[in-house]
Order: structure tokens, then sequence, then C-alpha cells
């Protein structure tokens, strides 16, 4: 679309409109919730092949607390566990079991003396009211790390999709228990911290801190199936005092120790769950596996997701600005299907752009640019339509008007090929031959300025005239049509002031206005002319006993092409196109032309314009 400007203004503005609204609808609840599913669905449609698991879970399940007198002594099973996991060097143990109160104080002995052997500990802490639970100081020995045990279920649906690699309580911050386990699993280097992420032993893990403080990491989820291999491997203290042989799972592994028994309640929904929780030690060591492989899953930021809606709105606006038909509606569609698969494709890049407000900017600015393009190319077809047919009456009347003094030389000179006529006859057709084509030269003169003026190619002359003059000349031309219908001329004070610009045309609306007093009178009525000075102006009016207009006829005169019902009905002949010529003179000479009408009471056309004296200067420049 070339369109004239407001079109392309309102154009811009619509499709801004629909890009507002769905990036806005993205933020809704209702869109993360379509974010959320749509990620899920991105995990489970690309299951990331199993690496080579640096971690391994010692799991407390069902089977050992049933043998093992249940959760009152879990010191004692996590013990009895890691004396057989130590033997077989594990590179680290974490202890997703909270140490902090003191039930049975004969279970603490002894799972004291196994973490004094155990190589690399890090023990876990809560959060409650009163603030961090850390493990009693007893199992706190020099070198133990301590990380938080929270996960951050999302608020919307209850599905772990990310940890909060910080957490702080009052001025007491902990990371982590998986990045603990990960720092330790390094051989305890320094943790570097920088607003877009955590660097520790030359590797770099992209939580940015954002609004929240708690530089949440995204968990990449293996698939996992029961047994399959896919998953960290487990082994429960149960099955340890069946085989001691199943240490050997444990060799050079980061051990996660913690309870897998569903009665422990530690279970969460995971984008792979289905309704099968998986238990949180599970997702601290999977969080752990995340790091260790290096396989980050980053967040789009917001400002980049703004800039894609944007350029998916903006596509949308070209493809309906400059294609049209089928071609458009295929490359619209073309533009949906890459707006759906942005996200997948980017997914396989480790890179998560949501999918709401992406999708939702295609549909809304493909459907409101089609539906723009669709009513304003009617609404111009129609203006166009309709202007070429008034044009084309036009053109009718003018070759119409043009026939009469074409007819009167065409008969004048006949008459005087044919016949011997007296030289008194000869001279007479003569003059008739002269004046008729003077008349339509005069015409064509006319119609082509008026075109030119209206285009803006036209300079406008500059000279003084009287005012008085054109009225005269006016009134001397018209005086025949009036008198025909016994119209009385009355001429109500002329005063003498002197007009700047094109005579000839003001001479031309004058007469206009004039005939057009005529024309839609009946007869035996009046016509009163009037010139007079007001300050630096001249109002010169026309008023006739006439047919009239209403309101909404008024609003519409100067426009070209338009006649009244009431005139089409009086049986004038007219084109519409007058006062619209009337007007572009008026202005092009700095004036302006007031109208007052009522049906059936007659009409007043006053044109104000600037007089010399003051050395107002005609405007002359295009319009
Ligand atoms: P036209 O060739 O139809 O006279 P104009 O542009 O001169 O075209 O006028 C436009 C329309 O304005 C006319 O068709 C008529 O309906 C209305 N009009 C103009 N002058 C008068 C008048 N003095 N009284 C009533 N109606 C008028």
């Amino acid at each position: 679309m070339r369109g004239p400007k407001k079109e392309t203004a309102g154009y811009v503005a619509a499709l801004a409109l629909c890009f507002a609204i769905a990036v806005a609808a993205g933020w809704t609840t209702f869109g993360v919730q379509i974010d959320n599913d749509a990620y899920d669905f991105m995990f489970r449609l690309r299951p990331p092949e199993a690496p080579a698991f640096q971690s391994a879970i010692l799991a407390i399940d069902e089977r050992t607390l049933r043998q093992m007198g249940g959760l009152r002594n879990i010191r004692a099973i996590v013990a009895e566990g890691l004396a057989a996991v130590n033997a077989a060097r594990p590179r680290a143990v974490v202890v997703d079991v909270l140490l902090a109160d003191d039930p049975d104080p004969r279970g603490d002995a002894p799972l004291e003396a196994v973490f004094a052997q155990t190589p690399n500990l890090v023990l876990a802490s809560g959060l409650d009211a009163e603030g961090w639970e850390d493990p009693l100081p007893r199992f706190l020995r020099p070198g133990v790390a301590i990380g938080h045990v929270h996960a951050e279920p999302d608020p919307f649906d209850n599905v772990t999709r990310r940890i909060p690699l910080e957490k702080a309580a009052g001025r007491e911050r902990r990371w982590a228990l998986a990045l603990e386990a990960y720092r330790v699993a390094l051989g305890g280097s320094q943790i570097t911290e920088s607003p877009q992420g955590l660097e520790l032993g030359g590797a770099f893990i992209p939580a940015p801190r954002g609004d929240s403080e708690t530089r949440p990491l995204l968990i990449r989820y293996f698939h996992r199936a029961e047994g399959a291999a896919s998953s960290i491997p487990q082994v429960s203290v149960a099955e340890l005092r069946e085989d001691a042989a199943r240490a050997g799972a444990f060799r050079d592994k980061v051990v996660f120790v913690g309870v897998t028994a569903q009665s422990a309640d530690d279970r969460h929904m995971t984008p792979y769950s289905a309704g099968q929780p998986m238990p949180g030690v599970e997702i601290h060591a999977t969080a752990f596996e995340t790091m260790a492989q290096g396989r980050f899953l980053r967040p789009v930021s917001d400002s980049t997701t703004l800039l894609v809606c944007l350029a998916l709105a903006a596509a949308a606006g070209f493809i309906f600005a400059f294609q049209a038909g089928w071609r458009a509606y295929v490359l619209g569609a073309a533009l949906l299907l890459a707006a759906h698969l942005a996200p997948l494709a980017l997914f396989r890049w480790d890179l998560v752009l949501p999918y709401a407000a992406p999708v939702a900017t295609a549909w809304l600015s493909l459907a409101g640019a089609a539906t723009y393009q669709h009513f304003v190319v009617r609404r111009l077809l129609r203006k166009s339509e309709s202007a070429r047919t008034r044009y084309q009456q036009a053109i009718h009347f003018v070759t119409h008007e043009m026939r009469t003094p074409l007819t009167a030389i065409q008969g004048s000179s006949e008459l005087m090929g044919r016949y011997k006529l007296t030289e008194n006859k000869s001279r007479q057709l003569a003059q008739t031959i002269n004046a008729e084509s003077r008349r339509l030269a005069r015409m064509i003169q006319t119609f082509l300025d008026v075109e030119r003026l209206s285009q803006g190619e036209m300079e406008l002359k500059r000279e003084a005239f009287a005012a008085a003059k054109i009225v005269e000349a006016c009134l001397e031309r018209v005086r025949p049509l009036a008198d025909r219908k016994r119209i009385e001329m009355q001429v109500d004070g002329i005063t003498d002031s002197e007009l700047l610009g094109d005579r000839e045309l003001m001479e031309y609306a004058v007469y206009n206005l004039l005939n057009n007093a005529v024309k839609y009178s009946p007869p035996d009525t009046r016509i009163t002319v009037s010139a007079r000075r007001d300050g630096e102006r001249l109002r010169l009016s026309v008023q006739d006993q006439g047919i009239g207009m209403d309101e909404s006829e008024l609003r519409s005169i100067f426009k070209k092409f338009y006649r009244t019902k009431r005139a089409e009905a009086s049986g004038e002949a007219g084109t519409g196109i007058g006062l619209s010529i009337v007007d572009q003179i008026v202005t092009h000479h700095g004036g302006r032309i007031e109208v007052t009408s009522k049906p059936g009471a007659g009409s007043c056309f006053t044109v104000i314009l600037p007089v010399t004296v003051s050395a107002a200067a005609p405007r002359a420049e295009v319009r």
C-alpha cells in the first residue's frame, strides 16, 4: 500500500495496537501457562541423550525404610549407607537430609563418625520461619559445605523447572545444594559472581541475578523412564546391604544421598512427570548434572522477546502492505509457521524463547493487517469508482456544452459557403463565428487552467483590478439568463476596492456564483449583489430567493461533482464542478467563502477577499 499518509499512519497504528495486545497477553497468567506447556512439550519432544553421568544417587527408598525402621531411624540409615559408599571412593557426597534438630542423639554418633571419613561433604540447610536450619555443629567440621535444598516450583502449575542457585534469609545467604556439590567436585574452587551469572573453576553458569535475586537455573532434565539407562544411576541402601558390590556404582561419582520413598513426600512435578513426580534428591542431582555437563538452557531476555515480536508485527505489516491476494496469504501462513517453529528451533540451540507472545503477535498482526487492508482497499476502490463516474458525467456535460458554440460555428460557416449573402449578413455570420469560437477557446482555457490550478502547477497572475469591474462584467453576462426568468438583479452598494490576482479566474468565480443564483431560483424573484469593505477585506455577496439547501447539503457543495437532489430535480443542467473551482480560486487568492442557506428560502454566497490597499498579497502557493 503506497497510499496517502493518513492511511499509512492508521495502518501502523493498527499494527502497533495488535503488537501491544499480543505482548500484554503473553504476560498474563494464561500466556505464562502456555509458555510453560510449550516448554515442557519441547522437553519431551527432544529428550537429550543420556550423558556420562557424573553423579549417582544413594536412595533411601520404601524398602530401605521398611527394613531399617522408618524415617525415625534416618541418621542410622544414612550412616550405614555412606559407610558402604565411602569404601567405593566417591568424588563427593551430598546429603539431602536435614540434620538440624536432635530427635535421637543415639543415631548421631555413628553418622558423625562416617562423616569424618567422607571426602568433599556437602550438607543440607533449609529455610524456615526463623531462618536457616543448618546441620548440628557436631556434623560440621572444617571443609564441610552447606547448600540450600529449595527448588522453585512454578507458582502457576507447581512444576519445578528451575532452582534458585542463591537464596538469602536476612543477611545470610546459601548457594544451592547442587551448586555446592559442583563446587566441591571441582576441588572447592571459588565462586565469582557477575550480574549475568557465576563463574567457577573456569566454567560459566548463565544464571542472571534478575529482579528476584535468586539466580534461577533452568534444570536440564533427562528423560526418565523407570530403570532406563538414561536416568541418573540409583542404588538403594537396602540393595547395598544385600549386595556390597553394588557400591561400585559410586566410584568417583558425586553421590547424592536422599529419601526417594513416596511416603516421605519429598517429590515434585517436572516437565517429564506426567503425573509421576520426581524425588527432591534426584532434582538436585539433575541440577548438578546440568552444571557438570555444561548443558545450560538460556532463557531469551525480555528485550529480545520484544524485538522478535516487533519484527513479526512489522513483517505482517509489510506482507499485507506490499502483497495482495493469495501471495499475501501464503506469505502470512509462512510467517505464522515461522512464529510457531521459532521456539522449537531455538530450543535446539538451548535457547528458551517464550511461546505465547510471539505466536499471539503473529496471529493478531496478520489478522489486523489483512482486515485493515481489506477495508481500506475496498473504501479506496469505492471512492475511485464514484469519482470516475462523476468524472465521466462531467466530461459528458463539457462535451455537451461545447457542442452549442460548435453548432453555431458550423451552421454559420455552412450558410456562408452555400449561399450568396448580403455583405451585412456575411459580416453578422462572421461575427457569430468569431464570438462562438472565442467562447469555445475561453471555455477550454478555463477548464485547463482550473485543472492545472488544482494540480498546483499554475502560477497565479498578479495584477491589480477593480472589484466593481468584474461584478459589472459578470452581471452583464448573466443578464440575458435572468431576463428570461424575469429575475430582478439588484446591486446593493459596490465599493471601488482593488484586488490583486488573476482577473479572469476571479471573474469566472463571481460569474459562477451569479449563474448559480439564477439557475437555482424560480422566475419572478430577486438577486441582490453587494460588495462591502470590511477593514482590510472585501465582502462580495450574492443573495438569491431560490431553492436553497439544507445543512448537510451545505457541507458538500464544494466537493467536485456534487449536486443536491433539489438542484437535480430543478431540471437545471450542471456538473457540480463549478463551486469546487470557485473555492480553489478564492483560496488561491487568500480568501474564503461563507454560505448561508435554507431550503426554499434562498441562499447567500459571500466571498471574502483581501484588498490591495493593505498590501495584502494573494497567496499563490501550491496547495
Ligand atoms: P452545478 O453545475 O451543479 O451548478 P456547482 O458546483 O456550481 O455545480 O454547484 C454545486 C451544487 O450546489 C449545485 O448542484 C446545487 O445543488 C448547489 N447550489 C449551488 N449554488 C446554489 C444556489 N444559489 N442555490 C441552491 N443551490 C445551489
